[in-house]
């Protein structure tokens, strides 16, 4: 990326709180069973904010297990995280197994028959095995519990955890906690079923962000947070569990030009908005190629500039996308727009935006980063070590 070549220029650009990132941590230890542990969800370069940085401050703050979606993000996190298990979510090819092996990585044996596939490739690797107990993504289903069986016997696999995935525990309707409730009810029997025949079903997992929120009974060796680990919920709702959680990530960029259109101009491609009454236009340098959807216009406040909120109008181009700031005050070229965080007193969340696009905050942030650099800020180690003995 240019970036990392040319060093960090002004136009749009991304800022990182990894004290609010730790505080997260805190916060979800604090709520979940003792003797669980976190096991970090930092696929997707974690979900924008920068594996790096992010993964060496989780090291410091005491995680030591972390999840990646994909082999070459757990190939990435292994440089930052020289002692931490990984686990690989995704599937693996098995061609690619020795990569498995040459930087430590466990895998998700989605079910037996890639359990076989990378055992009969001879390399010792350690793997979690996926149960299906509702979801329909990967994992065998308790049915087929020869399948799941024959994967504990593999000869050069050794497991090292048994996991599910839980298909709605965001919602709190009735007839999907029950769901949740038949899933964990389906997991914990093939469990104690696999035990009872003596088998070593290592660590179990279920729990994502939201089963942690609205689950909290559930009594596993890890919980798997992604979400939530950045300080936003997935989208504006209720949860059983209420948390003290961070924003950690804001999306600011550079007004580019400002001046006044008349009446019954309009702005952009398409010509979806015509100003109503003369207004003021400001030009961002920022667009979809940044991460901001092109769908999220035509709704108010969707930015801040100067203090106020001021909403989007027009299509939202590549590179750019058009303000009215006709109630922002004096605007010029070279101020601060703010798509995500806060403003003094005034904060656009991450809930928000993502609900004017019509989607999920997930899927917002792991689309953010392809061309925006990151400015990281932490307190120094040294400085908190000093308040701490003041
Ligand atoms: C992505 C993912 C998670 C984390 O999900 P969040 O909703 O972001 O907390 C946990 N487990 C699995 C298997 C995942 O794929």
């Amino acid at each position: 990326m240019a970036h990392k070549k040319t060093g960090i220029f002004k136009r749009a650009w991304i800022e990182i709180d990894l004290d609010a990132l730790a505080h997260n941590v805190h916060d979800i230890k604090s709520k979940i069973q003792s003797g669980c542990d976190i096991m970090a969800v930092i696929k997707a370069d974690a979900y924008g904010h920068g594996v790096g940085r992010v993964a060496e401050r989780l090291v410091r703050e005491g995680i030591s297990t972390f999840a990646v979606a994909t082999l070459s993000e757990g190939a990435e996190v292994r440089e930052y995280a020289p002692e931490s298990d990984i686990l690989v979510l995704g599937y693996t090819h098995p061609a690619d197994a020795k990569h498995l092996v040459k930087y430590r990585l466990a895998q998700l044996a989605s079910d037996a028959v890639h359990a076989r596939a990378l055992d009969e490739t001879g390399h010792k690797i350690s793997i979690h095995v996926a149960i299906d107990t509702g979801m329909h993504r990967l994992g065998v289903e308790p049915m087929h519990f020869s399948d799941i069986e024959s994967i504990y016997k593999s000869r050069n696999l050794t497991v090292v955890g048994t996991a599910t995935h839980l298909a709605s525990p965001d919602s709190l309707a009735e007839s999907d906690i029950e769901f949740t409730e038949l899933q964990m009810e389906r997991f914990i029997t093939v469990v104690q079923r696999l035990r009872d025949k003596g088998y070593d079903v290592g660590k179990l997992h279920t729990q994502s962000s939201y089963a942690i929120y609205n689950h909290p009974d559930i009594d596993c060796d890890y919980v798997r947070p992604g979400i939530m680990l950045y300080g936003v919920h997935s989208q504006d709702d209720d949860t059983k569990v209420s948390t003290d959680l961070r924003p950690v990530l804001s999306l600011k960029a550079l007004i580019a030009q400002v001046r006044q259109i008349d009446k019954g101009e309009s702005v952009s491609y398409g010509r979806i908005y015509t100003a109503k009454t003369p207004i003021m236009l400001a030009t961002v340098s920022i667009g979809y190629a940044d991460g901001i959807p092109r769908n999220l216009t035509g709704h108010d406040g969707m930015c801040i500039v100067n203090g106020r909120k001021v909403p989007i109008i027009g299509r939202v181009c590549m590179d750019m996308l058009m303000l009215d700031v006709t109630g922002a005050g004096e605007v010029k070229a070279g101020d601060i727009a703010t798509f995500i965080g806060k403003v003094g007193d005034i904060e656009i969340r991450c809930e928000e935006l993502a609900d004017c696009a019509g989607t999920i905050t997930n899927e917002i942030l792991c689309r953010l980063g392809a061309r925006l650099p990151r400015i990281y800020t932490e307190k120094s180690t040294e400085e908190e070590f000093v308040r701490q003995r003041l």
